[in-house]
């Protein structure tokens, strides 16, 4: 009896997949590995909240690391690193390799966009002696989640004589923070009845900024008066520079542990901040890779990539081009030898809502990056689906370096399902598959990863840069 239970553990072991929990296969060495690179990772979610100030933050990290702006017109040799900003919103920076440039390119691709409430054009209006700014939310959002948030204000206002003025205000302890506000449950019968969809409607997406009026004499609109009156002093603006301004309302909480035993990071934007800045530890740790190595960090994902700092326009393609002509190769033959992990998170199973999932092809939390052959929605619908080739590429690769990584499809066939920027960059001729993070409550002000999937995810990507 005993001897055929061993067989089939021992056939078990050999013949079938073993799905174990990372933070139960790695050492305690290992997970105070991941805590610690987490740190790093909590401070970037919380400089870092728009794709302006991720931008930033990693121009300036490059700079340190040794990176220097790009010239088409320079020549480079192995082991130089390179960075082009597309106009403040979007980022490549590039390790030159050993080979040839024409044997392609390693490429790692995230987003540093993140769902939000944009303020509209013409934001600033008083109702009832209350001050508010109109907002148009940016990408799939809960809208019924934003309400009852406090809120930061981030972005730049570009006044008529060309000047831009930036704006941070509601992240630093003593700064005033704004917010919408919902029904009472007392009042909300009706309320109640809206499908989920519109429990709050775009257009009650209203921030209060206020509700003081100006004292020192009698008219209307007093309130908005006053408000206006503490904007120009404080930023020197007028109510018509609020037309050319990019104005985000982002949650004004800072990134925290969670859990008595603090393996999750809870954070506003770690859709696709997690995969950004792993990416980044990745190359900014690159030495002399064999393969040039490229890291695109993109904006407008979340609204589908459109617009000259999305991933459908050229400005990936030309900087490949640019690249290669320094070595005198074509732009094209780089392109069609090149490989990408596109990294973008995908949904970690929820115990609390497990009907979506189907649990045999979902990443789940603590079970390592998540590499996903195919996107989509309906018949995959959208996607670039990686070629079997290519996934086998990636498995051996990972298993090699010893990363935790597991794989997972967004929810059940015919659910809902959502792309990412593999497809824009697969129509590139370029080998690319989805590799990211599991998030919980992706898209809501406040989501969640664990510290060993993100540690995972950067243990990819360098092993990618590296191979
Ligand atoms: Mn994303
Ligand atoms: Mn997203």
């Amino acid at each position: 009896m005993a001897k055929k239970e061993n067989t089939a553990k021992a056939l078990k072991e050999k013949l079938l997949m073993n799905k174990e929990n990372a933070a139960k296969v790695m050492s305690d060495a290992e997970l105070r590995k991941c805590d610690k690179f987490c740190e790093g990772y909590k401070k970037f979610l919380d400089i870092a909240k728009t794709e302006r100030e991720a931008t930033a933050f990693i121009e300036q990290e490059a700079i340190a690391k040794g990176f220097v702006k790009f010239d088409r017109k320079a020549s480079y040799k192995a082991g130089d690193k390179v960075y082009y900003v597309n106009r403040e919103k979007a980022v490549i920076l590039a390790v030159i390799g050993k080979e040839a440039i024409e044997n392609g390119v390693n490429i790692l691709a995230a987003h540093i966009d993140s769902p939000r409430l944009d303020l509209k054009q013409n934001p600033l209006y008083e109702k009832d002696e209350v001050g508010y700014f109109k907002t148009h939310y940016y990408g799939g959002i809960k809208k019924y989640q934003w309400p009852t948030v406090p809120l930061s204000l981030h972005g730049v206002i570009v006044k008529a004589d060309g000047s831009k003025i930036t704006v941070t205000i509601g992240e630093d302890d003593n700064d005033p923070v704004f917010c919408v506000s919902d029904l009472l449950p007392h009042l909300a019968s009706a309320q109640y009845k809206r499908p989920a969809t519109e429990l709050i409607k775009g257009e009650e997406l209203n921030i209060i900024i206020g509700s003081r009026p100006f004292k020192d004499d009698e008219g209307s609109e007093l309130v908005k008066l006053n408000l206006m009156m503490i904007l120009n002093e404080k930023y020197g603006i007028t109510e018509a520079d609020f037309l050319s301004a990019e104005l985000e309302a982002v949650p004004a909480f800072k990134a925290k542990d969670i859990g008595f035993d603090r393996s999750l990071v809870g954070a506003y934007g770690q859709d696709d901040r997690v995969c950004a800045y792993t990416e980044l530890m990745a190359i900014l740790g690159a030495k002399s890779p064999k393969r040039t190595a490229v890291a695109v960090l993109t904006d407008k994902e979340e609204t589908g990539s459109d617009g000259n700092t999305g991933l459908c326009s050229a400005y990936l393609k030309y900087f490949i081009a640019d690249l290669a002509a320094c070595f005198g190769a074509e732009g094209r033959t780089v392109l069609s030898a090149s490989k990408c992990l596109s990294a973008d998170v995908n949904a970690a199973y929820d115990p609390t809502f497990p009907d979506v999932f189907e649990k045999n092809n979902s990443a789940v939390l603590n079970g390592g990056v998540c590499v996903t052959k195919y996107t989509g929605s309906r018949g995959k619908s959208g996607t670039s689906d990686a070629s079997a080739e290519f996934v086998g590429e990636v498995r051996a690769l990972l298993d090699k370096k010893g990363v935790i990584w597991q794989t997972g499809e967004l929810g059940k066939i015919d659910i809902g399902g959502g792309g990412t920027v593999a497809a824009y960059i697969a129509n590139l001729d370029v080998d690319t598959i989805d590799v990211g993070v599991p998030v919980l409550s992706m898209h809501a002000p406040f989501e969640i990863t664990a510290k060993t999937d993100v540690y995972a995810a950067f243990k990819a990507f360098e092993a990618f840069i590296n191979a």
